[in-house]
C-alpha cells in the first residue's frame, strides 16, 4: 500500500509498504482523508523540537523512524479482528489517535490521558498513521461517523475537537460574549464550537488580511489587532463590560497580553496555542479582575462525539479554508502550510 513516511527532517517519501492487519481488538481501516497538522509541520522540518525523540523506539508502542505521518483521518472499515464487537465492516469513522497511554501518571489517573508524556498516537509515536491507504487502529479509537457527515469532514473531526475542548475549559455559556485570537484551523474550530455552544457574541482577531477575509465570508465578525482597535471592538461587543472568555490560538505573547486586558471581571482565557516564546505578565491585572488563565491540551473521547454530533447538525462550514490535495503531494502541501498559505489541507489517500 502507498504511505508518506518520515524518515527524518525534510525526509518525506510516499512509498510502498506493507499493508498491516488486525489482532485482536484491532480494525483495519481503507483511509480516506487525512488533515495536514501544525506538527506534522514540526515533524518535517524541525525534528529536534518534537517533544520526544523520534530517532528511539517509544517505550510503549515500539514506533520510531521511519514513521507514516497522519493522526488527523477518516476512512472505511474493511476488516475486524477477533473480539470485536462494537465496529463492523463497511462502518464509516473519525479516528482517535492515541492508541495508548502509561495509566499510571497523575494525567492518565485524573482522565486525561492527553497530557501523557508516554501517550503513543498513530501518525507520530505508534506504528502506522492516516497518511496511508490503509491504518490499524483499537477498536476503541473508532468514532462512528452519521450518514449526515462526510468522510471530508470526518479528517477535521480531530482537530476541530482540540478546539471543542478549549471551547468546554472556557466555561462559556450560551449568551456569553467571546474573542477568539488567531483565524488559523484551531482559531476556526473555536468559532464553530462557540456558536455550537449558543454563544453568539464573537470577535475574531488576526492580523493576516486573507484570513479575516475568509473569517468575514464564514459570518464572523473580525478586527486586526495590529492595524486595528482591538479594545474598541470589544467595547463595542460587550457594551464595555469585557469578555466572558478569550481563546488564544494566536501562539503570540501580544494576543494572551490584550486577551487578559480585554476579560471582564472573572472573565477566563484559554491557552490552545504552543508558544515559542516566554512572555512577562502583570499578575495584578489577574489578582484585580479575578481573572483567571488556563491551558488547554488535547480533547476527551466524549468530545470527539459532540463535534460529531455538532457537525452532523450543519454548524461545521468548510467554504474557504479547507482544501484538497493527493497524497503523492505532501511535500508541497507541508511547504505551501509552512509559507502560511491556506489553513487546512485534506490530502485523499485512497
Ligand atoms: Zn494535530
Ligand atoms: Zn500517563
Amino acid at each position: 500500500m502507498k504511505a508518506a513516511v518520515l524518515y527524518g527532517q525534510e525526509d518525506l517519501r510516499v512509498e510502498d509498504v506493507e499493508e498491516p492487519s488486525p489482532g485482536p481488538g484491532q480494525i483495519k481501516i481503507r483511509n480516506a482523508y487525512a488533515g495536514i497538522c501544525g506538527s506534522d509541520l514540526h515533524f518535517y522540518f524541525a525534528l529536534d523540537s518534537m517533544p520526544f525523540d523520534p530517532t528511539q523506539p517509544h517505550p510503549l508502542t515500539g514506533a520510531r523512524l521511519p514513521q507514516i505521518l497522519g493522526h488527523e483521518f477518516s476512512g472505511t472499515v474493511v476488516e475486524v479482528g477477533e473480539g470485536v464487537t462494537t465496529v463492523a465492516v463497511g462502518d464509516r469513522g473519525a479516528v482517535h489517535p492515541m492508541v495508548v497511554a502509561c495509566g499510571k501518571c497523575p494525567g492518565c489517573r485524573r482522565g486525561v490521558p492527553m497530557t501523557c508524556a508516554l501517550m503513543g498516537a498513530l501518525g507520530a509515536s505508534a506504528i502506522g498513521g492516516g497518511l496511508s491507504e490503509y491504518v490499524v487502529a483499537n477498536e476503541f479509537q473508532f468514532h462512528r461517523l452519521p450518514d449526515e457527515v462526510s468522510l471530508a469532514d470526518g479528517a477535521l473531526v480531530e482537530p476541530m475537537s482540540v478546539a471543542w475542548h478549549g471551547v468546554a475549559r472556557s466555561n462559556v455559556t450560551a449568551g456569553g460574549t467571546a474573542l477568539v485570537a488567531g483565524a488559523g484551523p484551531i482559531g476556526i474550530g473555536a468559532w464553530f464550537a462557540l456558536k455550537a455552544h449558543g454563544v453568539e457574541k464573537i470577535l475574531v482577531s488576526e492580523p493576516s488580511s486573507e484570513r479575516r477575509a475568509l473569517m468575514a465570508a464564514l459570518g464572523a465578525t473580525v478586527v486586526d489587532p495590529i492595524g486595528g482597535d482591538l479594545s474598541a471592538a470589544v467595547a463595542d461587543l460587550t457594551d464595555g463590560n469585557g469578555l466572558d472568555t478569550v481563546l488564544e490560538a494566536a501562539g503570540v505573547g501580544a494576543a494572551l497580553e490584550s486577551g487578559i486586558a480585554n476579560l471582564a471581571l472573572t472573565g477566563r482565557v484559554v491557552v490552545l496555542s504552543l508558544h515559542e516564546h516566554p512572555m512577562t505578565l502583570q499578575p495584578t491585572q489577574l489578582m484585580m479582575g479575578q481573572k483567571e488563565v488556563v491551558g488547554a491540551v488535547g480533547y476527551q473521547d466524549d468530545e470527539f462525539d459532540a463535534v460529531i454530533a455538532a457537525m452532523a447538525e450543519g454548524h461545521y462550514d468548510t467554504t474557504g479554508w479547507v482544501e484538497e490535495g493527493k497524497l503523492d503531494d505532501i511535500v508541497d502541501a507541508l511547504h505551501q502550510l509552512r509559507s502560511g498559505e491556506g489553513a487546512k489541507i485534506l490530502l485523499r489517500v485512497s
